[in-house]
């Protein structure tokens, strides 16, 4: 999933300016696991921007906000409100921020959110959340060499041919907090009797696979 956090109140009040009448846009996926952009978090958006003087024409959690036939049901649904509205917040990731603008014409569109990374869940609680960047999107998955975990990702050097050498007491020597991913490599490598692809040399990571904007039809 995509995992965003909420920007502050102050850049989300100078990207709307002296603009009254909005409409908030969040996302019953991602953004609502992230506590970043489902009904709670538009509801209090709501409450905020109330105090700065700001209007809430509408609002509604896409599912998902990312999907352009959503955007456009929201608007046919919404014809009269959106001829007021002057500004869209999305309470969703960049993706979903962004099919907003491509469909929604003639708004000033913000983002209610930074998009960090794509996650993995590994706590999810009423207190509080954690998630963790475990992919990185190389195109170019090598997870079938490094016993399913990734050194492209998890290593802070992207290193894909063994360790640097700097890892002291198996934390990695950037991030001191971390283990270091090749031992956890090596060690999981053994586990499954297939050690031997350490010694196996990976071609340096190939960045025209992942070249951006991409598209994909299925
Ligand atoms: S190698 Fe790592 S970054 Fe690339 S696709 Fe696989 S998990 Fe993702
Ligand atoms: S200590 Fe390990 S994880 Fe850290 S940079 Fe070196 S190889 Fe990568």
């Amino acid at each position: 999933m995509i995992i965003t956090r909420q920007k502050d109140i102050n850049k989300i009040l100078a990207f709307i300016g002296d603009r009254t009448n909005i409409f908030l846009i969040g996302c019953k996926s991602c953004a609502t696991t992230c506590k970043t952009g489902g009904e709670k978090e538009l509801d209090k958006m709501e409450d905020k921007l109330a105090l700065h003087g700001k209007k809430i024409l509408g609002k509604k959690v896409l599912d998902p906000a990312c999907s352009i036939l959503e955007v456009k049901r929201l608007v046919r649904e919404n014809k009269e409100v959106m001829k007021e509205c002057e500004v869209i917040l999305s309470m969703a990731c960049g993706g979903g921020t962004q099919a907003a603008a491509e469909v929604i014409e003639g708004k000033k569109i913000v983002p209610g959110n930074d998009s960090l990374f794509q996650g993995e869940i590994t706590r999810i609680t009423a207190t509080g959340s954690h998630f963790e960047q475990k992919c990185s999107l190389c195109a170019d998955c090598m997870l079938g060499e490094t016993g399913g975990i990734c050194p492209v990702t998890r290593c802070p050097k992207g290193l894909r041919n063994g360790p640097c050498g700097g890892a002291k007491n198996r934390k990695c020597e950037i991030h001191k907090d971390l283990d270091c991913v090749w031992i956890t490599i090596y060690k999981r490598l053994t586990d499954i009797g297939e050690l031997k692809n350490m010694y196996n040399y990976k071609e340096p990571r190939d960045f025209t696979r992942n070249k951006q904007p991409q598209s994909l039809d299925i």
